[in-house]
C-alpha cells in the first residue's frame, strides 16, 4: 500500500502546459499524457486499448527479458503519431502489420509513427518486440522491476507496467490481458487471473495467465521465481490461486496463515461490498526485500515483511477491499486516491469490529485524538493530497475517519447501502470523489457538501463542534460526527497496531 512514486508533477507546471490532452484535436500526434495533473506523462492521448497480449521469455540467472506485446486499440482522433509508456529497449514496432518508426523520448515514452496515418474511430493492432534487463533500467534512480534471488517481480503504484510491457499506463484505460511467460523448467511464472495452461519443452516451461475482466495497467503484475502454487475454490465456487516463494524462511508460516484465508475473507467482504467483481482471487508472496503490499487485480502482491511479526489478516482484508474499491471501480484521476485507500482502510476497521478488537467509531476517535492540531498529519487533504503525499497516512486514516463521519451522518442502514451500491453501480469503471459525493447524497437524500469539504478538503484539524457535520439520526440533535468528547483520551483499540503495520512497513533502500 505504501509505494514508491517515480514520476511526480512536482517537476513543474510547464510540463503540465505542454501535455494538455489532444483528444479534441483534429489530428496530428497523440498527447504524451492522458491529462492527469499529478502525473502529466501518465497514459497517452488519442486511443483506447481493449486488450493486451503479452508473450515473454525470462532467464532469472541473467535478468534477460524478451517480449512481444500485441495491443488492440481504437483511435479516438486522427493520428499521425501516438505514444506508449515504456522504458525497455525496443527492437521492432508494427502498426496494422506494417513496420512503424519509433523513438524513445522523455522519461518513459515510446513514440510511434505508423507508416500510414490512422483515422479516428478505427481499430489498430500494435505489435512491439523488445528485449532488455529490466532490473538494470532505472528512471530517477529507481527500477520498478524487483530482482529476487530466483527471479523478478513487477508490482508497484502508480507505475510498474513500463518495466515489463508497453501500455497506455493510466487507470482510465482498462483492458483484458493474456500473459504468457516462458521460464526455465523448475521456475514458475505468476500473473493476474487464472492459469489457463502450462507446458514444458526443451528445458523451458510456458505459463499462460488470463484476466478476462477490465484491468488497469498498474494492477497488472508479473512474478517469476520458484513458487509453491496452490489452487482451490471458495464455498461459493470462486477459484482461488495462492503462491508462496519456496524461500520465505521464518515468514513462511505466517504468510500462509494469512493469505490462505483469502477465500473466507473475500466472502466476508462481499457481505459489505456486494458480489465479487472478478473471476478469481488470490495472492502471492515472493522473496522480495520490499515492505509493501499491493492490490494487483485478483492476484495480490504481499511483501514477506508484512508477515514478519506473525500472521496479518488486516493486510489481506485491505488488499481484498481494493478489488471493489480501486480495481473494479478505479480512480478517474490519481487525486481521487481516497476512493481507494480510505475505503480499504475502513474495511480494516470493519474487520476490527468483526473481530471484537475495536469498533470503527473507536478507531476514528483514536485517530482524531492521536494527532494534535499542529501535527502535519492534518495538513494533508485526503481528497487532494498532491502527488508527493498520495500515500500519506492521512489519506488512509483521516480518509477512514471521513467515512465514519459519513456513516454517522446518514445512519447505518443508508451507509451500508451506499457502501454496497457504489461498487455495483460503477463496476469496471472509473469515478471521482465528487461523483461519490453525489451518489451518497442521492441515496441518503441529504446534502453532504460540508461534510466532504471538512473531512477531505481542508488542510487543518476539523473542530468537532464547528465542523458542521450532521448528527447521526440515532444520536441526539447536535451530536458530533465522532464520539470524541473534549478532554477524554480514548484507549488504543486492540487492532490499532496491526492495522498501522500494514502501511508502516517501509520499503528498504528508499
Ligand atoms: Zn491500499
Amino acid at each position: 500500500m505504501r509505494k514508491r512514486l517515480i514520476v511526480s508533477a512536482a517537476a513543474g507546471a510547464l510540463a503540465l502546459l505542454l501535455t494538455v490532452p489532444a483528444s479534441a484535436a483534429q489530428g496530428g500526434p497523440g498527447a504524451a499524457g492522458i491529462g492527469d495533473t499529478y502525473y502529466p506523462n501518465a497514459g497517452n492521448g488519442g486511443y483506447n486499448v481493449s486488450h493486451y497480449d503479452i508473450r515473454l521469455k525470462y532467464q532469472p540467472a541473467t535478468d534477460d527479458l524478451e517480449g512481444t506485446a500485441t495491443i488492440l486499440a481504437t483511435t479516438t482522433q486522427d493520428l499521425t503519431r501516438f505514444n506508449l509508456d515504456f522504458v525497455l529497449g525496443v527492437k521492432e514496432v508494427l502498426v496494422n502489420g506494417r513496420a512503424a518508426a519509433f523513438a524513445a523520448t522523455g522519461e518513459s515514452e515510446l513514440e510511434i509513427t505508423p507508416a500510414r496515418p490512422l483515422a479516428k474511430g478505427s481499430p489498430v493492432t500494435v505489435v512491439v518486440r523488445y528485449a532488455d534487463k529490466p532490473g538494470a533500467v532505472e528512471r530517477g534512480g529507481f527500477s520498478a522491476w524487483l530482482r529476487t534471488p530466483d527471479g523478478g517481480v513487477a508490482a508497484n503504484e502508480p507505475e510498474s507496467a513500463p518495466w515489463w510491457f508497453p501500455s497506455n499506463d493510466h487507470p482510465t484505460d482498462k483492458a483484458t490481458f493474456d500473459v504468457s511467460v516462458l521460464v526455465p523448467d523448475g521456475t514458475q511464472a505468476i500473473s493476474n487471473g487464472l492459469l489457463t495452461g502450462q507446458s514444458s519443452r526443451a528445458g523451458w516451461t510456458r505459463y499462460n495467465w488470463r484476466q478476462t475482466k477490465p484491468q488497469a495497467t498498474y494492477l497488472a503484475t508479473l512474478a517469476i521465481g520458484k513458487f509453491d502454487i496452490r489452487t482451490d475454490t471458495t464455498p461459493g465456487g470462486l477459484p482461488v490461486v495462492t503462491a508462496y516463494s519456496k524461500d520465505l524462511g521464518a515468514n513462511d508460516g505466517a504468510a500462509r496463515a494469512s493469505v490462505e484465508r483469502t477465500g473466507e475473507l473475500v466472502d466476508w467482504l462481499s457481505g459489505y461490498f456486494g458480489a465479487y467483481p472478478f473471476d478469481s482471487i488470490g495472492g502471492y508472496v515472493p522473496n522480495v526485500t520490499t515492505g509493501y503490499a499491493l492490490e494487483t487485480q485478483t492476484q495480490i502482491f504481499y511483501s514477506p515483511a508484512q508477515f514478519s511479526r506473525g500472521s496479518n489478516t488486516a493486510v489481506v482484508v485491505h488488499e481484498l477491499a481494493h478489488q471493489w474499491y480501486g480495481d473494479s471501480v478505479s480512480v478517474q484521476r490519481w487525486s481521487d486516491i481516497w476512493l481507494n485507500e480510505g475505503f480499504a482502510r475502513y474495511a480494516q476497521w470493519l474487520w476490527s469490529e468483526h473481530e471484537d478488537e475495536g469498533t470503527a467509531q473507536e478507531l476514528a476517535d483514536y485517530v482524531y485524538s492521536s494527532y494534535p492540531a499542529d501535527n502535519a498529519f492534518w495538513s494533508v487533504k485526503p481528497g487532494d493530497p498532491g502527488p508527493d503525499h498520495q500515500f500519506a497516512g492521512a489519506v488512509y486514516d483521516r480518509g477512514a475517519v471521513a467515512i465514519q463521519a459519513l456513516r454517522n451522518a446518514v445512519g447505518d442502514e443508508t451507509f451500508f447501502r451506499i457502501l454496497k451500491g457504489w461498487p455495483t453501480e460503477r463496476r469496471y469503471g472509473n469515478a471521482s470523489i465528487p461523483q461519490f459525493q453525489a451518489y451518497a447524497e442521492r441515496i441518503s437524500g441529504k446534502p453532504l457538501g460540508e461534510l466532504f469539504h471538512t473531512w477531505l478538503f481542508t488542510d487543518s484539524k476539523p473542530a468537532l463542534s464547528s465542523a458542521g457535520v450532521p448528527a447521526a439520526p440515532s444520536a441526539g440533535a447536535g451530536a458530533p460526527a465522532l464520539a470524541q468528547t473534549a478532554g477524554a483520551q480514548p484507549r488504543e483499540p486492540k487492532s490499532w497496531k496491526k492495522i498501522q503495520e500494514t502501511n508502516s512497513v517501509h520499503d528498504q533502500g528508499h
